[in-house]
């Protein structure tokens, strides 16, 4: 239509998996937390494909990190699973 694209990719940001060196683009949030430095409220989001969700997910599992995935439409802002280092000590 002759209009300049510049500033578009503010609205139409192409959402990348956060996996490093995929390009693909992801459908998937995980959701995850590191219980030792971040409260409850806190729920940081990866961003992820088909191929790489598993993969992620997993690899903060490992961890013992809160972990939960959802559709890329629906992050989460709690997630459920352990309590904090905090509140687990006796
Ligand atoms: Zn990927």
């Amino acid at each position: 239509m002759g209009l300049p694209v510049i500033g578009f990719d503010d609205e139409l940001t192409e959402q990348v998996c956060s996996r490093a060196g995929c390009t693909l683009l992801a459908g998937w949030n995980v959701n995850w937390r590191n219980p030792r430095i971040h409260g409850v409220e806190r729920v940081k989001i990866w961003l992820a494909c088909d191929e790489h969700r598993d993969y992620l997910h997993d690899y903060l599992e490992a961890r013992d990190f809160p972990v939960v995935v959802s559709p890329l439409s629906r992050p989460l802002d709690r997630l459920p699973g352990p309590l904090t280092a905090e509140t687990r000590l006796p």
